[in-house]
């Protein structure tokens, strides 16, 4: 809690000012927090009287060591009428795998779905030592509500140490809504994890527009929660020879539990889809000049079974939709090749992509960022070189 010393405040207002949640006034020469305040410390910070203080409530070394374990919610999607992990399961299973080592602990991956669950053994090929099974009807696809009740009591008797999340749309709705529920601190986006000497999870993930790197701890709260960006981390190789544990866990759930209802999917357009997994992406930005020069951009990421992408520039141009943005504030990406054609390479968009294999850029001008991070630079014009580049193509496949 925040704690306000009257003898010290002299109502100087530099808190009010301070707080980005309007949770402090100042009535009758003192000031006062009221329930919106959220502990973040920046009117501590200003104080010249030193009147603030955050009280927090110290975890005794018992208490943390009730917790043990690292847990990731293996997220299922649904493909020919069965749901199986998403590619992010596997990618996380493997950060857990190496934190779970490096603490001597168990690695153990949750899922939550209904009887068109399958495939969840390949989640102990790659790494979970046991996989927690929550199955019931009314789990068959995400809800807030549904999975934040599940999930919350699979931990609240399990108490993990460490809990993962894939910062998807789904993992990002429920990981803050599991915290908020059980009190805990939870880092969103993290790009990078690792393990300090007493234990702790450091969770690292980009700040300020991605300009710094941000490292936290949650030191007070016990599980420490995270959710990760997809396409960070490699997936370690299957390994079936490891053993298979996999526990059903009673769930019990009513309608009442859920306030919202699935009416109607809507499948995304083929082009709108997934370029968080596609293994060729040709990537367009504000340098194609116009709306109408992505016709051949498109035909391009056609001819090589790939799949067109853009730079915010051009959604915010409206050329392309927000679902086919690379970047920090649109998708992470990782695919095999990937195009950055008239990109300028800035630090938001290369945040999102530049854990691809191969990266070919073409711009006209030579010290454009992007070329310090492509494997092959094209210097000129896209507008004549793309053309070009499909006939190329089309010549080769024609031999
Ligand atoms: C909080 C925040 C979040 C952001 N999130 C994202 C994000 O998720 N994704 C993202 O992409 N950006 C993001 N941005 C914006 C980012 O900073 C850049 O403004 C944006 O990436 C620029 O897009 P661009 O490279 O297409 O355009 P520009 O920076 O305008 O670059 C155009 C490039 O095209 C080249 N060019 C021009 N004509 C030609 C030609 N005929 N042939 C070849 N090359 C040519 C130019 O030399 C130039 O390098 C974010 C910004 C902020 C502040």
């Amino acid at each position: 809690m925040l704690r306000i010393d009257n003898e010290k405040c002299n109502a100087c207002g530099l808190c009010v000012k301070s707080c980005p949640f309007g949770a402090i006034d100042v009535n009758d020469e003192v000031a006062r927090a009221n329930e919106l305040c959220t502990l973040c410390g920046a009117c501590v910070n200003v104080c010249p009287q030193a009147a603030l203080e955050i009280e927090r409530r110290q975890v005794s070394l018992e208490e943390l060591a009730q917790y043990r374990g690292v847990f990731i919610w293996a997220e299922c999607e649904s493909r020919d009428a069965r749901d199986t992990p998403k590619k992010v399961a596997y990618e996380i299973l493997t950060q857990g795998r190496r934190m779970a080592d490096k603490l001597g602990e168990q690695l153990c991956a949750v899922v939550l779905g209904n009887d068109r669950l399958s495939e969840i053994e390949n989640l102990c090929y790659h790494g979970a030592d046991r996989v927690l099974s929550c199955r019931h009807e009314l789990l068959g696809h995400y809800s807030s509500d549904g999975f934040t009740s599940v999930l919350s009591a699979v931990i609240a008797k399990e108490k993990p140490s460490i809990v993962l999340y894939g910062a998807t749309p789904n993992g990002r709705d429920l990981a803050p809504r599991v915290a908020a529920r059980m009190h805990l601190g939870l880092t969103a986006d993290c790009t990078e994890l690792g393990i300090d000497e007493q234990g702790q999870l450091i969770q690292t993930r980009p700040a300020f527009g991605g300009n710094i790197m941000a490292t936290i701890i949650s030191p007070y709260t016990r599980p420490q929660t995270a959710t990760v960006r997809p396409n960070v981390f490699a997936a370690a190789e299957s390994d079936p020879t490891r053993p298979v544990v996999i526990e059903e866990v009673p769930v019990t759930l009513s309608k009442a539990n859920i306030r919202t209802r699935l009416i109607e999917e809507i499948r995304l357009e083929s082009e709108a889809e997934k370029i968080d997994e596609a293994r060729i992406l040709v990537s367009a930005g504000r340098g194609c000049q116009d709306q109408v020069n992505l016709d051949t951009i498109r035909k391009l990421a056609r001819k090589l079974g790939g799949t067109l992408a853009g730079s915010r520039a051009i959604v915010e141009l409206g050329w392309i939709p927000h679902s086919l943005q690379v970047g920090q504030s649109g998708t992470t990406v990782g695919p095999d090749l990937y195009f950055a054609i008239g990109i300028s390479g800035a630090v938001q968009h290369v945040v999102g992509m530049s854990s691809s294999k191969k990266i070919i850029a073409i711009n006209k001008d030579p010290d454009a960022p992007i070329f310090k991070i492509a494997d092959l630079g094209i210097v000129g014009d896209a507008l004549v070189i793309i053309p070009k580049l499909i006939e190329e193509i089309e010549r080769i496949k024609v031999q």
